[in-house]
This record gives C-alpha cells, sequence and structure tokens, in this order.
C-alpha cells in the first residue's frame, strides 16, 4: 500500500506513524515548506524549549525506512489532488489551519494591525511569513484574544533579549526585540476570564517574567464565577488571575495587563493604528454576548489579533467555509455527503484548530482506524486505486523532472547542520535560517558534496 500524507505537522507525522504499524505500508509525508515539523518548528513559542522536543519524536517516525519526507512541494500548485490520488491507495490531508480569523471591525486592515499567526510566523522565522521588516517602535500593544497564542505573543513581547538568547530566534529577530519600546502590553478577553481559552500553565508563565508586572482588575474577575464549580482548570485559571488582581505592582520596566468582558469596536488611525475603541460586554438573558455600552480609547500602536487560526481550502477538495475544516466522518473525507474512496483527513483541517500537540495523535489515530476500517473491506471497494501499484509513476521522480527542487530527508538534515553551524558562528546551539531561499542553498550545498 502506499499512502501519501500531506502535511509534515503533528497531525501528519502521527498519521504516518500509525500507519506503519501496517508492515506493508509505505508513506510519502508531503509539505510546502523545505522543513517538516509545521507548527512545532514554527508555531511553538522559541522559549517553549521543552514542547519543541517534541521534534524528536517526530523525527523518529520521518526517518522510518517506509516514511519518506517529500519537502517544498505545494499540494494543489505543484501536484494536483488528482494526481495523488490516483498514484497513492489513500491520501491523508493534514495541512492544518495555515491563516487566521478576522475580527471584523472597522480600522483592522490599519498599519500597525497584524494577525498573531503572522507575528508568530515572524518571530519564528517562517520562510513564508508575510512580515518581512518588523519594527517595534510601540509603546502599547493591544492583543485582542486570551488563549494560548495570545499568551505566546504576549509574552514573546514581554520578554528580554537575554531570555531569548538560548533560543533559534533567528537573529533579526532577536535584534528587533531588543531595540523593542514596548512598555504596555493589554489583553482583550471578550468574554468572562472563566471563558478564556489560555491554559493555566501557560497562564502562569506571564507572572513569572523578571521584566514584567501583571496587572488585573478584581472587577472584571466578577463575571463567570460559577463556572469554577463544575471545572478545575477554570478554577485553576481564576485562582492564578484572583492572586495577581491582589499584587501590588513592582515597577518592572513591561506591564501587561489582562481584561475581560471587554471588545475592540474599531482600530482608530489614518495612516497607522493609533488606538483602541472599547466596549464592555455583558451576557443576555438568551446567554448570548453583547454590548453594554462604550468604554475607554486605549492607546495603542500595534494591535496583534489573536483569535484563531483558520484553515484554507485547496483545489479540488471539499471544504466548509465556515469552520475551516474538510467535511469527513471520523476522518474519512465526504464527497457530496458520502465517503470519498481512499480519502481521508487528520488534524486542525479535520477537527478545526483546537487542542494540544498531543491532540493530533488520537485524532490521527481515528483516522487510520478508519482506513483499516474501509481497507478490510478493499475487495469490495477498489475505488480509485484499482491501477496496480507497479504501474503507477512515482510522483517525486515526476516533480523532479519538472524542476520543482524536491527536499527529501538527507536535504533537510543538510538544512539542520548548516543552522546549526551558524549558531556556532553566533554562540549558540542552533539558528534557524528564516529565508527559503537560504534553506534550499543548504540543501543544494549538501547535495554538491556527495
Ligand atoms: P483559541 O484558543 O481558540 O483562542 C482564541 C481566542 O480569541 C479566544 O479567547 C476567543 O474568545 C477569542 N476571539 C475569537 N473571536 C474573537 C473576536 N471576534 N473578538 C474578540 N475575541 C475573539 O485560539 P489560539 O489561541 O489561536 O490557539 C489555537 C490552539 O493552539 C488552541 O487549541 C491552543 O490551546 C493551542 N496552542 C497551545 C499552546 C500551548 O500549549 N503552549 C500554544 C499556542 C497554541 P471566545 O472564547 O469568546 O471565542
Amino acid at each position: 500500500m502506499r499512502v501519501a500524507v500531506v502535511g509534515a505537522g503533528p497531525a501528519g507525522i502521527y498519521a504516518a506513524e500509525a500507519l506503519l504499524d501496517d508492515a506493508d505500508v509505505h508513506v510519502d509525508v508531503y509539505d510546502a515548506l523545505p522543513t517538516p515539523f509545521g507548527l512545532v518548528r514554527y508555531g511553538v513559542a522559541p522559549d517553549h524549549l521543552k514542547i519543541k522536543s517534541i521534534e524528536r519524536t517526530l523525527c523518529k517516525v520521518l526517518e522510518q525506512p517506509r516514511v519518506r519526507f517529500v519537502g517544498n512541494v505545494c499540494v494543489g500548485a505543484d501536484i494536483s489532488i488528482d494526481e495523488l490520488r490516483a498514484a497513492y491507495d489513500a491520501v491523508v490531508y493534514a495541512f492544518g489551519a495555515s491563516t487566521d480569523r478576522r475580527l471584523g471591525i472597522p480600522g483592522e486592515d490599519l498599519p500597525g494591525s497584524l494577525s498573531a499567526t503572522d507575528f508568530v510566523a515572524w518571530y519564528s522565522g517562517h520562510p513564508d511569513g508575510a512580515i518581512r521588516d518588523m519594527t517595534l517602535h510601540a509603546r502599547s500593544v493591544v492583543v485582542v484574544g486570551v488563549g494560548n497564542v495570545a499568551v505566546d505573543v504576549t509574552r514573546m513581547l514581554a520578554k528580554t533579549d537575554g531570555d531569548l538568547e538560548s533560543t533559534d530566534i533567528p537573529r533579526d529577530v532577536l535584534d528587533t526585540l531588543r531595540d523593542s519600546a514596548v512598555t504596555d502590553i493589554h489583553l482583550l478577553g471578550r468574554r468572562s476570564a472563566a471563558h478564556a481559552k489560555f491554559t493555566t500553565k501557560e497562564l502562569r508563565e506571564l507572572g513569572e517574567l523578571a521584566n514584567a508586572d501583571v496587572i488585573v482588575d478584581p472587577a472584571e474577575l466578577a463575571a463567570g464565577q460559577e463556572l469554577a464549580e463544575a471545572n478545575a482548570a477554570v478554577r485553576r485559571n481564576l485562582d492564578v488571575l484572583t492572586e495577581w488582581s491582589q499584587r501590588t505592582p513592582a515597577g518592572r520596566p513591561r506591564r501587561i495587563h489582562l481584561r475581560f468582558m471587554v471588545r475592540p469596536t474599531a482600530l482608530l488611525g489614518t495612516s497607522h493604528v493609533e488606538a483602541v475603541q472599547l466596549e464592555r460586554t455583558r451576557f443576555d438573558d438568551a446567554g448570548r454576548l453583547t454590548s453594554a455600552g462604550p468604554l475607554e480609547t486605549l492607546d495603542a500602536q500595534l494591535v496583534l489579533r489573536s483569535v484563531g487560526y483558520r484553515g484554507v481550502p485547496i483545489e479540488g477538495l471539499p471544504f466548509d467555509d465556515d469552520s475551516g475544516t474538510i467535511p469527513n466522518d471520523a476522518g474519512r473525507v465526504l464527497r457530496d455527503g458520502r465517503p470519498a474512496s481512499g480519502e481521508y483527513v487528520a488534524g486542525w483541517v479535520k477537527r478545526g484548530p483546537t487542542g494540544v500537540i498531543g491532540t493530533n495523535r488520537s485524532d490521527a489515530a481515528e483516522t487510520v482506524r478508519s482506513m483499516r476500517e474501509d481497507w478490510a473491506a478493499y475487495p469490495s471497494d477498489p475505488g480509485d486505486s484499482a491501477v496496480d501499484p507497479v504501474e503507477r509513476p512515482d510522483p517525486v521522480e515526476r516533480l523532479r523532472a519538472a524542476g520543482v527542487p524536491v527536499v527529501q530527508w538527507d536535504g533537510w538534515l543538510a538544512i539542520e547542520a548548516a543552522e546549526v553551524a551558524l549558531g556556532a558562528r553566533h554562540g549558540h546551539a542552533r539558528i534557524k535560517l528564516p529565508d527559503r531561499g537560504e534553506l534550499l542553498a543548504a540543501v543544494a550545498a549538501q547535495q554538491q558534496h556527495s
């Protein structure tokens, strides 16, 4: 059996791992980037070294002899969905959620208003990142949303460059953070603190920063307290926030303000964001969030919209625009409401952008279980895979012949070596190459040597 997995992030790699339990399965893991590991490399904050170490586990899967990493190949552009379906017995789509959700308020597109997705891509050295020349002249930053990404971007803005020296963060990012003028970061939760999406472990880190005070108004913690009774995770968050609300600020150079029951109604400014207009929120009798009237206008020269990721469709695949996911039943892709032969889905593009990295393991396991059930019924359901596997052309050869600079595992190892060498020149364990040209040059240099 030959299976293609589209996306070399955790969901795709966990799917490959589960597939390898069958001794006769070979898996090609495609990625649009020349590098594997998806959001583990380009989403997990650089200072979260323990979470990043999951790379080592994921690496073991991609190193298996029955797995090929097929990097730098954009499915939908370099290779079509139809070609993949014809070349493999099954395809698992695990390409995640690569864009951001929108606020839908006036001023959202003013310069100085960025999606947290783009900001994360910037500090992670993503080669396709939208932000190239970042400056941090802003003194006051508003972060909209209170999920773990909001906490990540806040922590990255609040840390000193010394805290980040031991990470693989690109040099120019470190320089920009070192020169940052940021003094105040305001996180805005539109619902109560009890509804906040961040996890306690991540929240607590904000209170442990040497360089920043956390400031919480006790009055803004009043709503939603009743939810803590039935939910230990909510209780833990509220305990942390309550303790902070009683702290006297220590006069540290930066301040993190955590706000609840407030939302932005407009970003103000002429050629750049200058302020954020806020309103207080409340729950109406039906439990819906509604306006409780205008509030202050908050000075802000930078706004990071951290209101969740969103999946992006690939031509040739069914897609539900509302949820940003591929319609599926336990991982079986549904075309016109019916399971499509040989097409599966895993990870965020299956269930939406929720959960932690480990969630993708059980999610991928469910998908592979569905595949096995279908394979057990294979003789009566040959579908699109009736072509003799020996006669099927290898798409990797076709791509190479077409001039696509496919990056395989040895190419990735060359990138790793180049990043370690760059790090060594600056006294670091490793520094990321943030540019696709540099990544591909590292691969080409290795190919010339061998
Ligand atoms: P998220 O957890 O879904 O949080 C999104 C936040 O945006 C929520 O507070 C949400 O409020 C708010 N929001 C949505 N639309 C809004 C609007 N129009 N106006 C104002 N606020 C709005 O998303 P995320 O932070 O991007 O994280 C994505 C996933 O990655 C999560 O599962 C997260 O746990 C995970 N992650 C984990 C880590 C970690 O473990 N260290 C780090 C980063 C990300 P409502 O609840 O009111 O909708």
